[in-house]
């Protein structure tokens, strides 16, 4: 495999499982440092023992600023740099609009975008400093709208205009800011997903991969390309990885 972070560090987020593992053994496989973030230790613990290179494990929640800023910190302190931040950490639900309690709400929040907000934030210092980039784990429901998910779609809206945003306001600064938005990616969010009861059937087109459900190491390959030099000239961008859900 080529060393295409070699001497980089990657922090990456939702470690543990699915998108986030895949991408971290990615970045691994290609040379990279990884600081490995995650609520659950023993599964953070089996992606590090899944990968052939450095992977740092830390058990955070990410939807606190406090410790966002705390785990940027310990990684500069681990390792003097950060070159990519991936905010991949989030968590979906699904429920009738006026079901979803007030917790649920800032939950989904919480991890989806405020997480991707303040972790980004705390890194930006030492972005500038390596010329790193940010890639934000979005989604298709983040571009289209999707029934009985109306929390996750808008929380996925908001990162995207987050990375756009981000974007245009460090253009010209050296750094690159870009998104991913998955269509159905086979993991254990989407294994274990429930809709509620009682739901209408045809309004859930939105939700069928319109060819197969997507493997996690396509997310990854796509986020490699990306967050290393080939992705140069790639800033701003929300790419899709999602057999054409949201295309019509
Ligand atoms: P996953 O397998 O459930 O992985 C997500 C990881 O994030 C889990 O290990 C989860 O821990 C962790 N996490 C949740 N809350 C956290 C917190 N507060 N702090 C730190 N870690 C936290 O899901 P995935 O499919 O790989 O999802 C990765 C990203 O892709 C998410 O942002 C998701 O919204 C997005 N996405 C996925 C799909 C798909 O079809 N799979 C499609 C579009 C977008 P727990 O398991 O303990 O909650």
């Amino acid at each position: 495999m080529s060393q295409r972070f070699a001497a980089k560090v990657a922090l990456i987020t939702g470690a543990a499982s699915g998108i986030g593992r895949a991408t971290t053994l990615r970045l691994v496989g290609e040379g990279a440092t990884v600081f490995a973030v995650d609520l659950d230790a023993e599964r953070l613990k089996e992606t590090a023992s899944l990968a052939d290179g450095t992977v740092t494990t830390r058990t955070a929640d990410v939807s606190d600023p406090a410790t966002c800023a705390a785990v940027v910190q310990e990684c500069v302190d681990a390792y003097s740099r950060i070159d990519v931040l991936g905010n991949i950490a989030g968590v979906a639900r699904s429920d009738h609009f006026t079901e979803l309690t007030v917790e649920q709400y800032r939950r989904l929040m919480g991890v989806n975008v405020d997480a991707c907000f303040f972790l980004s934030q705390a890194a930006m210092p030492y972005l500038l400093e390596t010329g790193g980039n940010i890639i934000n784990i979005a989604s298709s429901a983040g571009l289209v709208g999707q029934a009985y998910t109306v929390a996750y779609c808008a929380s996925k809206g908001a990162v995207i205009q987050m990375t756009r945003a981000l974007a245009m306001e460090y253009v010209k600064r050296g750094i690159r800011v870009n998104a991913i938005a998955p269509g159905v990616i086979d993991t254990p969010l989407i294994q274990k997903w429930e809709f509620p009861a009682d739901v209408e059937v045809d309004l859930l087109m939105r939700y069928a991969p319109l060819r197969n459900a997507g493997e996690a190491e396509d997310v990854a390959s796509l986020f490699a390309y990306v967050a290393s030099d080939e992705g140069r000239s790639i800033h701003g961008a929300v790419l899709s990885v999602d057999n054409g859900m949201a295309a019509g």
